[in-house]
């Protein structure tokens, strides 16, 4: 049984696959033993609505491509000690930001939506319900400071695990190697 107090974790999903999630519940049985180190107090894998205040560790998966995304990022900044950019979305933007070359919010709409999508040429927009695209994708650290980057795509289970090893025994990760630096 693990007296110390436990830390509060939340994981972000912003704009990317999900993938980054799944690498994380690859972790399998090692959840079990994490749950007795820390509550998750905000995921997509839970019932919380809001970001609450006082995280202690935030795991963001993917990169900022909406005026949602920017708005959470930047709630998650303020109530985070340490802010993990999770897989290679959020460090780099990725593959959410192939769309980049295609021009700004509008055009890329307009391409997608109407030159080569749907044949009823609607571009989908309602305020408040539908976000609003960036005009360009950019990675998390592009918007607000990251404390620590963690590449793959997604992050294997054990780069993962290292990296919530070391930061719940107050160690820095070990950031070397391929097999913790590797992108891809
Ligand atoms: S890094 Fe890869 S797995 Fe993670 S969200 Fe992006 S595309 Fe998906």
């Amino acid at each position: 049984m693990n007296d110390t107090p436990k830390l509060r974790l939340a994981t972000v999903w912003l704009g990317g696959c999900s993938g980054c999630h799944m690498s994380l519940l690859d972790l399998d049985e090692w959840l079990i033993d994490l749950a007795s180190y820390v509550d998750l107090v905000y995921s997509p894998i839970a019932d919380t609505k809001i970001f609450p205040e006082g995280v202690d560790l935030a795991l963001v998966e993917g990169a900022i491509a909406c005026d949602e995304h920017m708005e959470i990022i930047h709630r998650v900044r303020a109530n985070s000690t340490i802010l993990v950019s999770l897989g290679d979305c959020a460090v780099t933007g990725n593959v959410t930001a192939l769309r980049n070359p295609l021009g700004e919010a509008g055009l890329t709409l307009q391409q997608i939506y109407v030159d080569h999508g749907d044949p009823r040429g609607i571009i989908p927009a309602e305020p408040g319900i539908v976000p609003v695209l960036l005009d360009k994708v950019v990675p998390v650290h592009a918007v607000v400071h990251v404390d620590r980057f963690l590449p793959g795509c997604p992050p294997p289970a054990p780069r993962i695990r290292a990296m919530l090893e070391a930061l719940l025994a107050g160690r820095e990760p070990d950031a070397e190697g391929s097999d913790m630096l590797r992108f891809g």
